[in-house]
């Protein structure tokens, strides 16, 4: 077995006698214990799920020189071994916690380019030296964790760029460490909007929201944020910068000519999709959210025959979107908007059955909602006990009106009896008959309590509990923390009653209270256990946990991930969604864009972090 020790002795070793160190493949198959050659693959055993690879080493002697080599190489930005700032860079809003050896804070695409140059050429010296893209940090798989070298790209690159105008189709450029809401208040000032916004707009950026391929309320309509790349900047494994954007044909075929890692990558991506177009197609999540595992179904928009005669094209932003930063580092993201809605009515139902949610959700489906969201009993309650944590998000009056409103809701209307969810719905350009005919129908379906909530503090006191639930849930106990490790699962909204009593079943079973709420009209929940970090046994429960709940999400033809993506917690357990033929498509993948594995290894493919080890000690 390769092991920290004995791959340091190696590579000191065949340093001496002048060996070529392993190649980057051969790198790869010491971590995922198999042979390299295609025809030997095919005996290999499959690794079992949760079985983490090898760690080759933490490379102290590589890592120490990192700082030389950049500098060597002109990387002009900050280069850090600070022990504070590692321990900050070694938490996300994950249950994680990995320090890493170094931190980095490029300049500009520059800097990046030269940084992934670097480590390319030196990992063949040092293989556990790697680059893990960081922004906001908020995301709740454990993407931005590494043990190796992060690359922060917030701290620097954050320009805004520029506002376009063509025809009345507004785009907008920016860097990846553009915050969500200067972009959002950007574009603003022309009317528009980038539809699949997240809840957490306020904190994270819109690199990291494309990188996880997120999503939020309006994407019941719009979609995750791939939707929403016109093309973007992208310094690839040898260290260049490449345009990616939609490719007829036609250019398709000029580009895959060029004797560049792009022009390498489109050949070779093409004829994986094209030898398996089959199975491909046949691998597509039944959800209309996903971020589970590279979606090569959604590279061409049609049929390779069709993209061979014109009709489709070729879209590597589809792939990179949501890759995690395991394919390359994206330097700057033009954003497609559509105009902010103007004339939208919000429908509130107040759930007491759950066997009215499924109907309730698919009857409002049927009149095109611009979104359908969801929080439980308990985010209304701890709402209700935490006044003071509204008053920092609301300011004045606002914070008095919003109150009074959720007061005036709990002991006038609802008489003192907290629903068990609360279903938000948004309806756009809809006449005063229209909603009265949707009220009439969703009644029919059994949601007695559905109105139209028309005081602005009122559906203000709904949106900001919706936006809170994840935090609000932090106020259950400071002893314990909300684990997010079951909380993107999704499911076809039929079977949303079903899956819920399954759910509220099991965590009755483990003895557990959770926070829920999401996404109703895409069948998508986010639920999260209060968990005490600092008890022993906690990684064997989460494994287990995680292995029974995600079982039931794929038994009512779901998936596991809908929008926060893989990252440590779900990467071990992707065959539960796809064959093993995918998944080795999904390892060939990233192989391909990353032949040295030097972009944020372990995560989507080959899983390197073992979650039990991994786990954040703390509770904060
Ligand atoms: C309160 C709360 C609410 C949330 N609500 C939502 C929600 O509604 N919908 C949703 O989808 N998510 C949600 N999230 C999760 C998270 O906020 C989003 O996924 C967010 O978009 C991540 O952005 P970030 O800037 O924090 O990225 P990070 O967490 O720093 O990074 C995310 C991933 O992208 C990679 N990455 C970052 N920058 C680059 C780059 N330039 N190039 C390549 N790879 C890169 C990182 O390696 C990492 O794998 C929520 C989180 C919290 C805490």
């Amino acid at each position: 077995m390769t092991t920290k020790k004995n791959v340091t002795k190696k590579v000191a070793s065949s340093r001496k006698k002048n060996v070529v160190i392993k190649s980057a493949p051969a790198k790869k198959a010491a971590r995922r214990k198999i042979p390299t050659k295609k025809s030997e693959a095919k005996k290999v055993k499959p690794i079992p799920r949760n079985e983490v690879l090898p760690i080759l080493k933490k490379d102290a002697l590589g890592h120490l020189m990192v700082e030389k080599l950049l500098r060597e190489g002109g990387f002009r930005g900050g280069i850090s071994t600070d022990k504070e700032k590692l321990e900050a860079y070694s938490c996300d809003e994950s249950i994680f916690s990995i320090k890493p050896q170094v931190v980095i804070e490029p300049k500009n695409a520059e800097d990046v380019k030269n940084a992934v140059s670097v480590i390319a050429r030196e990992t063949k010296h040092f293989p556990a030296l790697s680059l893990t893209p960081r922004a906001a940090g908020t995301g709740l798989s454990g993407g931005s964790l590494t043990d190796s070298v992060v690359i922060d790209l917030c701290t620097h690159m954050h320009n805004l760029g520029e506002v376009h105008n063509v025809n009345g189709e507004v785009t907008i450029t920016v860097e990846p460490g553009v915050m969500w809401r200067d972009m959002e208040a950007e574009l603003k000032k022309h009317g528009a909007y980038v539809p699949s916004y997240t809840a957490s707009k306020d904190i994270c950026t819109v690199g990291g929201s494309v990188a996880n391929n997120a999503a939020g309320p309006d994407s019941l309509r719009y979609g995750h944020c791939a939707d929403w790349v016109q093309s973007m900047q992208v310094v690839l494994a040898d260290g260049e910068e490449y345009t990616i954007k939609p490719l007829t044909y036609k250019n398709f075929q000029i580009l895959q000519k060029k004797q560049n890692a792009y022009g390498r990558i489109l050949r070779e991506i093409f004829a994986l999709i094209e030898s398996n177009e089959t199975t491909i197609r046949r691998a597509e999540p039944n959800t209309a959210k996903n971020t589970s595992g590279y979606p090569l179904w959604d590279v061409i928009n049609g049929t390779v025959a069709e993209f061979k005669s014109g009709r489709a094209t070729f879209d590597l932003t589809r792939l990179i979107s949501g890759s995690q930063g395991t394919v390359g580092i994206v330097t700057s993201i033009t954003m497609k908007t559509v105009p902010i809605p103007q004339n939208t009515r919000l429908v509130v139902v107040p759930v007491f059955n759950l066997s009215t949610a499924s109907s309730a959700v698919l009857e409002a489906l049927r009149h095109n909602p611009n979104n359908v969201e969801v929080f439980d009993a308990l985010s209304f309650n701890l709402a209700l006990k935490n006044p003071r944590f509204f008053k920092n998000r609301l300011s004045g009056l606002k914070y008095y009106e919003t109150m009074l409103s959720m007061y005036s809701l709990y002991h006038i209307r609802w008489l003192q009896k907290t629903p068990e969810f609360t279903l938000l719905m948004t309806f756009e350009d809809k006449s005063d008959q229209v909603i009265k005919d949707i009220l009439r129908l969703l009644k029919r379906v059994g949601a007695k309590g559905a109105r139209e909530v028309v005081l602005e503090e009122e559906k203000e006191m709904f949106w900001q509990i919706r936006r809170a639930s994840y935090t609000l849930s932090k106020l259950q106990d400071k002893n314990k923390r909300p684990a997010a490790f079951l909380e993107d699962m999704t499911v076809p909204p039929e079977h949303l009653s079903s899956f819920l009593s399954d759910i509220k079943r099991l965590l009755r079973k483990y003895n557990l209270e959770a926070a829920i709420h999401g996404h109703g009209g895409n069948g998508h929940f986010h639920f999260y256990p209060l968990i005490d970090f600092t008890k022993s046994g906690v990684g064997e429960l989460i494994e287990k946990m995680s292995e029974e709940f995600f079982r039931t999400a794929v038994k009512y033809k779901g998936n596991i991930c809908g929008e926060h993506n893989d990252g440590i917690i779900r990467t071990p357990f992707l065959d539960l969604m796809y064959s093993k033929k995918v998944l080795r498509l999904f390892e060939e993948t990233e192989r391909i864009f990353d032949p040295d594995d030097i972009f944020n290894p372990g995560k989507k493919v080959n899983p390197r972090f073992d979650i039990k080890s991994s786990l954040r000690k703390k509770n904060n």
